[in-house]
């Protein structure tokens, strides 16, 4: 069994009694044990503070996306050994790992170019130089961004260890922000080695990545005002977290990614067996199936034209039939278990709450026939499809996010109004994607739905066969989601940089402006 450290201060820490174990979740056997009692979590945030931050700062864009590139580079090359550790502690197929696993080096390297196309400079500026007086060429206004002088407290959910880690350090380090970050200590293995790799390889600079390898202990009390939290996770946890008296007293800032309700929107014009029908159910099976729909961009809830609904129960249940479940270590195994026993009672939980609302169509929440399992061991879950037969007035089947391999089907009455109208009622998501090529109702249902949701996936058949699927997190675009997805907002190419730097607008001499801080 492995003993999980935190790397803080410079070096590696264990924690002593009580251990929290982790499992293997095919087998339920305790694969390593992790303990973060006896750090001094005051001094961690101010060893990035003091240490780390400076080290960054003076750095230019293109050192810190050197960094990057550093980092991308030593983790693909432990890529197989970190495929089994994912396989091991989060129950993930090999092509779930190397989903997460490669999106953490993607994300890395994404930065690091943009890191080296910003080149010598340190600082960001927002816009151009600006007159502020009529009839006055020399008083000018210039929107400088400057990192932050606090420690980015990184917080994330289990189910994406190393993508969760990564894409959020990624962003703080090319902004000039110290990472302190903290998996969810389910999965922590994984981003434990991870960050091992980068340590063993020397590449960071003193004080600029940390890692806390389970509870955070009294952090959250020792954050200051120039700190940025960036949590993903649950929305009670986020509301926690947002509500914390350190952070809010400092106003520090807090950028939140929780639950999503995603809904995927079939067009009128699409009717069953065309392109879009087809690359709509398979789209919908990837989102149910992938990392055992334990993604926080799963399609959660099906909109299609009334008069369809029976179609597409059939056609969706016969490729959930596919899908082979099992301990992901056995061959053809395309969907492994739940990441721990406590999701597979949440799941089963969720699905008695939806069932008030909604019957089960295909699967069983308390059924499952899995693969190589030992002795009914394990946290293997159904793909379960709900249908709602009056989405209108249903609460549960627009609010309860069961993390898992499930989604609820429903009918629209093929308007784009109705269809905006039931998107809405996710009360803000991370995406919906609609499949449609009828352009007035997508743009209808876009500019209605856009309001609503972080990220929207527009596939007409033009294009069905060249998107990247509903789920899957783009470095260059946005993600996260208003309201109920927690408000936040990650990525997006250099936007994402925002979170960690301060906005200053300087006025004074427009030629002093220019030459001293524009290309700065
Ligand atoms: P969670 O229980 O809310 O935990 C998330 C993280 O918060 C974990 O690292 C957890 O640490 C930590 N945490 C819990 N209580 C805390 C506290 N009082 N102070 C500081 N940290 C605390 O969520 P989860 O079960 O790991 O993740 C599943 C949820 O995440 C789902 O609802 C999913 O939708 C959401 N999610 C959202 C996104 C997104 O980008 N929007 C991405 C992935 C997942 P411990 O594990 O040590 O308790």
């Amino acid at each position: 069994m492995v003993r999980l450290q935190s790397y803080v201060l410079g070096g590696w820490h264990e924690g002593a009694a009580p251990f929290r174990t982790l499992i293997d979740p095919s087998t339920e056997e305790v694969v390593a044990e992790t303990s973060t009692a006896g750090i001094d979590f005051a001094a961690v945030l101010d060893h990035a503070r003091t240490v780390g931050g400076p080290a960054l700062r003076a750095m230019t864009f293109a050192e810190r996306g050197a960094l990057l590139k550093a980092m991308s580079k030593a983790l693909f090359a432990e890529r197989e050994s970190l495929i089994e550790v994912a396989m091991t502690n989060g129950g993930n197929t090999r092509g779930d790992a190397k989903f997460d696993i490669d999106g953490a080096t993607a994300t890395l390297s994404y930065y690091a170019y943009l890191g080296k196309k910003l080149g010598d400079r340190r600082v960001l500026t927002d816009g151009e130089s600006e007159a502020l007086l009529p009839n006055n060429a020399r008083f000018h206004g210039l929107h400088l961004k400057v990192p932050k002088r606090g420690a980015a407290i990184q917080i994330n959910a289990f189910n994406f260890p190393a993508w969760g880690t990564f894409e959020k350090a990624a962003v703080s380090l090319l902004a000039g922000v110290p990472v302190v970050t903290k998996p969810a200590t389910a999965t922590a293995w994984l981003a434990y080695e991870m960050t091992r790799v980068l340590v063993d390889a020397d590449i960071l600079p003193a004080g600029t990545f940390q890692f806390i390898g389970g509870s955070p202990g009294d952090m959250l009390s020792h954050v200051q005002g120039q700190d940025v939290i960036a949590f993903t996770g649950s929305a009670d946890t986020g509301a926690k977290i947002r509500g914390g008296a350190g952070h809010v007293a400092g106003s520090a800032a807090v950028n939140v990614e929780a639950d999503s309700l995603n809904a995927t929107v079939l067009g009128p014009d699409v009717g069953r067996g065309d392109d879009l029908w087809h690359w709509f159910v398979q789209g919908i099976r990837l989102e149910m199936t992938q990392k055992a729909g334990q993604k926080c961009t799963a399609v959660r809830r099906i909109l299609v034209p009334a008069g369809l609904v029976e179609a597409l129960v059939e056609d969706l249940s016969a490729e959930l039939d596919r899908v082979v479940i099992g301990d992901p270590r056995e061959e053809g195994v395309r969907m492994g278990p739940l990441s721990d026993m406590s999701q597979l009672r949440d799941y089963r939980e969720g699905v008695a709450e939806l069932s008030g609302e909604a019957v089960v169509v295909y699967g069983s929440p308390t059924e499952v026939d899995a693969k190589r399992r030992v002795e009914g061991k394990g946290a293997f879950a159904s793909p379960v499809l709900l249908r709602c037969d009056d989405p209108h007035e249903a609460n549960r089947v627009h609010s309860r996010e069961v993390f898992g391999p499930v989604a609820t089907v429903m009918a629209y009455d093929g308007t784009a109004g109705d269809a905006a109208c039931l998107v809405a009622r996710g009360g803000g998501s991370l995406v919906s994607s609609i499949a449609t090529s009828d352009r007035g109702f997508l743009q209808e249902l876009a500019l209605e739905a856009a309001a609503w949701n972080g990220r929207l996936l527009l596939v007409d058949k033009k294009v069905h066969d060249q998107v990247t699927p509903h789920g899957m997190v783009l470095p260059s675009c946005q993600h996260g989601g208003p309201g109920r997805a927690g408000g936040g907002a990650e990525l997006g190419g250099l936007r994402g940089l925002d979170l960690y730097l301060q906005r200053s607008a300087l006025q004074g001499n427009s030629g002093l402006l220019k030459k001293l801080f524009s290309e700065a």
